[in-house]
């Protein structure tokens, strides 16, 4: 059944790994429509560029035809409004996720009071993965392939080899 609502999925994505996309296909069910919202920060510690990230996770979702993903600037609750998202949906892993995305919550809605947020949690074989210790183990050397997206797995590759 759909809810017929849109939703946002914000973040990072720095680069999409497959908890993202378990989540994204967990969300697609629940929404009419989703859209993946890829930060854009000209941050020097990325280490793909907005283009490269929204690439990455268009092809990655390119099955799930009422996923969309663009780049977007700013509050993800102003972004929301933007495109008419009722929803943000954001990931849940193990740990720390919780604590963070409650007062990331608490925050969006002192801006937007209407807006709510929907946690959802990955798969337990996604628990762990952290874009932060895929590109980590990937810089050593070490096979990530299990927890990425091939397409990613080839643009590491070719990133690291520069
Ligand atoms: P990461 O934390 O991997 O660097 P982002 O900060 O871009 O990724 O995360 C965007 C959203 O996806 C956040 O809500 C985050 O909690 C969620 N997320 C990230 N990785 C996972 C995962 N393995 N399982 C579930 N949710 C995740």
């Amino acid at each position: 059944m759909c809810l017929m609502v849109n939703a946002i999925y914000p973040g990072s994505f720095d680069p999409v790994h497959n908890g993202h996309v378990d989540i994204a296909k967990r969300a697609s069910v629940l929404f009419e429509k989703l859209i993946i919202g890829v930060y854009d920060v000209p941050s020097k510690e990325l280490m793909f560029t907005t283009t490269e990230r929204v690439n990455m996770f268009k092809e990655a979702v390119n099955s799930l035809p009422n996923v969309e993903v663009v780049p977007f600037e700013g509050l993800a609750p102003t972004f929301a409004q933007l495109v008419d998202a009722d929803f943000i949906v954001r990931g849940l892993r193990a740990g720390y996720d919780f604590e963070y995305e409650f007062e990331m919550t608490h925050m969006w809605r002192n801006l937007v009071p209407e807006l709510d947020v929907v946690c959802m949690m990955s798969a337990l074989e996604y628990q762990f993965v952290y874009a932060s210790r895929i590109k980590e183990v990937a810089k050593l050397g070490g096979n990530v392939d299990n927890l990425i997206p091939k397409n990613v797995s080839n643009a590491i590759k070719a990133k690291l080899k520069r």
